[in-house]
C-alpha cells in the first residue's frame, strides 16, 4: 500500500533550509562552527547541563563517555536488557561486559532492585535507560551509585525534553547521552550530543582530547599551549555545523513538537482505556513526577500471537503500527556473551508482546481519528 499512514514522519519547522543557507554563507562546513556553538548552548541552558558536547550521534555520545570513565577490559556496566545494541556496544568496544538487568514492568525501564542485585567488585557504571520518553527511578538510582561509586550514564537518546521530578533527563546522572536522529522527536538526520555533568577537571580535559582525535587541540585553540600533538587516545565526533544548523531549527519548535505529540498521546490514552480495563492490553504508564516527551506510544498485549495479528491488521487497514527491541540477553550477540532464554523474563515479554502505534507531530486529526477507529474495532473483535 503506498498510501499507509507512517510510524514516523519527519517534522519540519520552516527554518531549517534558512539556517543551512545562513552556515554555508558562514563558510564553516566543519565542527564547533557558529550552530555548535548555538545548539549545544541552547540545550545546556535549558536543560540545566554541565558542559555539552554535540556529537554524530546518540551511539557516539555513548562511546565517548565510556572511553572518558577509562572504562577497561574486566569492568562491568549495568544496564537493561531492553534497549538499543548501541548502549551495549558502548561498553563491549572498549574490552568490557555489559551486565543485562531486568525492567519493571510498568515503565519498561530497568528494576533499580535488580540492578542493585547485579552490582560485582568490578561494576563500574550504569546506563539507565529512559524508554519511550519516560525516565527511570533516576532518586534510587543515584542513591545506589552513590553507594557503590559508580558512574551514571544516563542513555537519555529517547528522552530529550523529558523531566523526572522537574530535573531534565540528562542532567541527573554523571553524564547523559542525546540522539536526534531522523527517527527521534528533533531531529537533524544523524546527530546527538554528551553532557557531562559533574565538575572534574580531569575528566572534562579527557572528553576534550578524546572528541579532539587525542590530541590537545582545545588548550590549543584556548591559547593555553603553541601548538598541539598527539596526548591521549581519541576518535571524530564532531557534527557539521550543516548539520547543527538544522538542529537549531528543530530545537526552537522543541515545546511545539512536544505538545502536538502529547494531544496524540491523549487520544490513544483515552480511547483505549476501557480495554486496558477489561485486561485485553496493558497501557504504558507515566509514573507520577515523571514529564514525558512522548517519543513512543505503546501498549502490551497478552501474548506474542495477539500482538502479531493486531499489528497485521492494523497494516491491512493501512496503519503501520512496529514491535520494538528484541532483548539484547536473547539475541544472537547475547547469546554469545553467555545469556540464555529465560534469564529475563519480562524483558521478553516486553520484546514479544509489544506494539507502538504511529506518533509523529503533524499526524492530521483525520488520521488519529482513523487510526484510533481501527484500532478500537480490531480490540472489539479479538
Ligand atoms: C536511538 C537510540 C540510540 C542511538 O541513537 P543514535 O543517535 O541513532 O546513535 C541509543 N539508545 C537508545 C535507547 C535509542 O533509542
Amino acid at each position: 500500500m503506498n498510501n499507509m499512514i507512517p510510524y514516523h514522519r519527519v517534522y519540519n519547522t520552516g527554518k531549517e533550509i534558512e539556517y543551512v543557507n545562513d552556515c554555508i554563507k558562514r563558510g564553516q562546513l566543519s565542527g564547533d562552527g557558529h550552530y555548535t556553538r548555538l545548539v549545544e548552548g541552547f540545550l545546556s541552558g535549558r536543560f540545566n547541563l554541565g558542559k555539552v558536547y554535540m556529537t554524530t550521534s546518540a551511539t557516539h555520545a555513548l562511546e565517548m563517555a565510556m572511553l572518558i570513565i577509562d572504562l577497561k577490559p574486566g569492568d562491568e556496566v549495568i544496564m537493561p536488557s531492553f534497549t538499543f545494541s548501541s548502549t551495549a556496544n558502548a561498553v563491549l568496544l572498549r574490552g568490557a561486559k555489559p551486565v543485562f538487568a531486568e525492567i519493571d514492568e510498568n515503565t519498561l525501564n530497568i528494576d533499580p532492585a535488580d540492578l542493585e542485585n547485579r552490582i560485582s567488585k568490578n561494576t563500574k557504571a550504569i546506563i539507565p535507560v529512559h524508554y519511550a520518553g519516560v525516565s527511570c527511578e533516576m532518586d534510587r538510582i543515584m542513591k545506589v551509585a552513590e553507594g557503590a561509586g559508580l558512574y551514571v550514564v544516563e542513555d537519555s537518546a529517547q528522552a530529550v525534553n523529558s523531566r523526572y521530578k522537574g530535573k531534565y533527563s540528562g542532567s541527573i546522572g554523571h553524564m547523559g547521552c542525546y540522539s536526534f536522529h531522523g527517527t527521534k522527536n528533533y531531529t537533524c538526520g544523524e546527530g546527538g550530543a554528551l553532557a557531562i555533568n559533574i565538575n572534574c577537571s580531569d575528566l572534562l580535559e579527557r572528553a576534550d582530547c578524546i572528541r579532539e582525535k587525542g590530541t590537545d587541540r582545545s588548550k590549543f585553540l584556548r591559547g593555553e599551549v603553541d601548538s598541539y600533538s598527539w596526548v591521549d587516545i581519541g576518535s571524530s565526533y564532531s557534527p557539521s555545523d550543516i548539520l547543527m544548523a538544522i538542529l537549531y531549527a528543530q530545537l526552537e519548535h522543541m515545546d511545539v513538537i512536544r505538545e502536538r505529540r502529547r494531544l496524540i498521546h491523549e487520544y490513544y490514552m483515552g480511547i483505549l482505556k476501557r480495554y486496558a480495563e477489561k485486561s485485553l492490553i496493558k497501557l504504558m504508564e507515566i509514573p507520577l513526577g515523571c514529564e514525558s516527551n512522548y517519543h513512543i506510544f505503546y501498549l502490551l498485549f497478552k501474548d506474542e500471537s495477539t500482538r502479531n495479528i493486531v499489528k497485521e491488521k492494523l497494516s491491512d487497514r493501512g496503519i503501520t503500527a512496529l514491535t520494538h527491541f528484541v532483548p539484547l540477553h536473547d539475541s544472537i550477540m547475547g547469546r554469545s556473551l553467555g545469556y540464555r532464554q529465560g534469564d529475563l523474563k519480562k524483558s521478553e515479554l516486553a520484546g514479544k508482546c509489544l506494539l507502538r502505534l504511529p506518533l509523529y507531530s503533524d499526524m492530521s486529526v483525520v488520521d488519529m481519528y482513523y487510526i484510533g477507529e481501527q484500532l478500537m474495532d480490531i480490540l472489539e473483535g479479538l
